[in-house]
């Protein structure tokens, strides 16, 4: 955060210095007045692409509702009374290139007067390990007989992520679905039988079968069912387009369109599904874009500031350790 509010603290002198020299255009100087009232910081400070990210913002006096525009996607954000902040929780694309990404905020007030301010986030190059992996050939070309149950599970897939609810769900930190050690990163780039495939779209743990697992945040059940390449999957609404995604379980102990809390057990894990032993997948989606949960883990909100003790921040290393969880790079 330091460098964060460094930097903005630099910004906002540059703006009165120039606010200053331009001092005979009125203009120019009212401006800088507005914008100066806004501060944008981010969470977690080292951004990369495939990263979730908390953005809280502090809004001129009289907003009374937030939205943002980032990845070509809008979002609303949430007061916190705590930190009389706003906030919310987006993501950086998998694909998105490093350099300087456009946070547009437009908030409005009362009298649905808009103000509007525009950040600058830097998104720094994440050099994801490659991994191995070796499934049977139907998981990899699913056979004719399967076609039609694989088109229609993507197609409940779409029509569920379109019914996303508005409203954010989810309270304080998101929490590790079991209490086992990762065996998976996200964002592995994968070689399927010896061909190149898509990206890891989650973080695997080790669980061996019938660990107990717990929602990550509270939400509704989106989807609680089998299906052919997710196996027993579960998939929890938060909200504000956040779903979190539990996969390969071997029981499941939710029904869809139910409420859950965090920590709730959903499932017991397994090896259902496109899956090469026992563990449990575990994704994170926002608005369309799978960011690594892991990350999210480390999170915290600001409602939460005065109750949970600052989490460590991942510290970038270099290139050249393999599986690094965050690592900047150009
Ligand atoms: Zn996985």
């Amino acid at each position: 955060m330091k460098d964060v509010l460094s930097f903005a603290e630099t910004f906002v002198f540059l703006r009165v210095l120039c606010g200053l020299l331009l001092c005979f255009f009125s203009s120019a100087l009212l401006h800088a007045t507005a914008d100066n009232a806004w501060s944008v910081q981010w969470q977690p400070r080292e951004l990369v692409n495939g990263s979730p990210v908390l953005f809280r913002v502090k809004a001129p006096p009289g907003v009374t509702a937030l939205q943002g525009t980032w990845e070509e996607r809008t979002f609303d954000f949430r007061f916190g009374r705590v930190c009389q902040c706003w906030f919310a929780i987006a993501g950086v694309d998998l694909g998105s290139k490093p350099g300087n990404q456009k946070l547009e905020l437009k908030g409005s007030t009362k009298d649905n007067a808009a103000l509007t301010h525009d950040d600058e986030v830097v998104v720094h190059e994440m050099d994801y390990p490659v991994s191995t992996v070796t499934l049977p050939p139907a998981y990899v070309q699913p056979p004719p007989e399967v076609q039609a149950r694989v088109e229609e599970e993507q197609a409940l897939k779409k029509k569920l992520f379109s019914e996303i609810l508005p409203d954010a769900l989810w309270s304080g930190p998101f929490r590790s679905p079991v209490a086992t050690g990762v065996s998976g990163g996200f964002g592995a780039v994968r070689v399927v039988n010896g061909v190149k495939g898509s990206p890891h779209q989650g973080t695997d743990y080790h669980a061996r079968l019938g660990t107990t697992v717990r929602a990550s945040n509270s939400g509704k059940v989106l989807l609680a069912r089998n299906l052919y390449f997710e196996g027993n999957c579960v998939m929890i609404d938060h909200g504000q387009g956040l779903v979190t995604i539990y996969m390969h379980l071997s029981k499941i102990r939710i029904k869809e369109g139910q409420a859950v809390a965090k920590g709730q057990p959903i499932g017991l894990s397994g090896n259902s599904g496109r899956s090469t032993g026992p563990h449990l997948h575990f994704g994170v989606r926002w608005q369309g874009l799978y960011v690594d949960g892991k990350t999210l883990l480390m999170i915290v909100p600001p409602e939460q500031e005065r109750n949970v003790p600052p989490l460590r921040e991942a510290k970038p290393k270099t290139k050249s350790a393999a599986g690094a969880a965050l690592v900047k790079g150009k």
